[in-house]
């Protein structure tokens, strides 16, 4: 799967501890290692990224220093794709009743 980073998407948040512990809430899956095919560094954060041909921003398990890198790059596949998107995902459980976006 090749993404690329989504850039300006840092002051985002959601009602989760981390944007690592949404991918873990939505997901149901873990992991230790940045998820990038060429890089195994430990501690990975929820980095925003977009798939080649997609707008939609998704959180996936990277490193910070491959959160930094221009251009394309290939990650795993074993790992899914959580979206960005708080209203689509973790917000929906904490709306108010009669909000709509
Ligand atoms: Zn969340
Ligand atoms: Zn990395």
């Amino acid at each position: 799967m090749k993404i690329t980073n989504a850039i300006g998407t840092s002051s985002a948040s959601c009602s989760c501890a981390s944007w690592f512990a949404h991918w873990e809430k939505l997901s149901g899956q873990t992991t230790n290692f940045c998820q990038a095919t060429d890089c195994s560094n430990a501690s990975p954060c929820g980095a925003h990224v977009k798939k080649v041909g997609d707008s939609t921003v998704y959180i996936y398990p990277l490193c910070s220093k491959c959160n930094q890198r221009i251009g394309m790059f290939e990650v795993s596949a074993l790992f899914k794709f959580v979206s960005a998107n708080e209203a689509e995902t973790c917000g929906k459980r904490y709306s108010l009743p009669g909000y709509y976006r």
